[in-house]
């Protein structure tokens, strides 16, 4: 089951849901939880070793990975926890500001 949420922004109180009920398993992808991030990774390619250690980290599987190497973050899934630059051995992740330029590679 899926609820219909496209008139989510219109509801009264009584309209949503009681709890934080999962209708369904595996349906992670079908929520854009990115939209809750203050705060964006930002990831040093100089600094970084490609040990891997965000991507087995990140507890939204937002980390991506392409040949073994870390690419880019799935932005649309990231909650900007920040455990991947809080993991991050050599500080190559930076936790920058939403709607800020990105820091210039050190
Ligand atoms: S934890 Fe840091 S060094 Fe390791 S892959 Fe991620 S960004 Fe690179
Ligand atoms: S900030 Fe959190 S959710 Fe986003 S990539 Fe890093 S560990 Fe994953």
């Amino acid at each position: 089951m899926k609820w219909d949420i496209s008139e989510m922004g219109s509801w009264t109180y009584k309209q949503f849901p009681q709890g934080a009920v999962i209708p369904e398993a595996g349906n992670s992808n079908d929520y854009i939880t990115g939209g809750w991030r203050s705060e964006r990774p930002w990831r040093n390619d100089e600094k970084c070793t490609q040990c891997l250690l965000c991507w087995i980290v990140c507890p939204d599987s937002s980390v991506r990975v392409a040949d073994e190497k870390v690419t880019t973050f799935d932005l649309d899934h990231c909650k900007g926890c920040g455990i991947c630059a809080q993991v991050c051995p050599t500080d190559a992740i930076d936790m920058v500001p939403e709607g800020c330029d990105l820091p210039e590679v050190k």
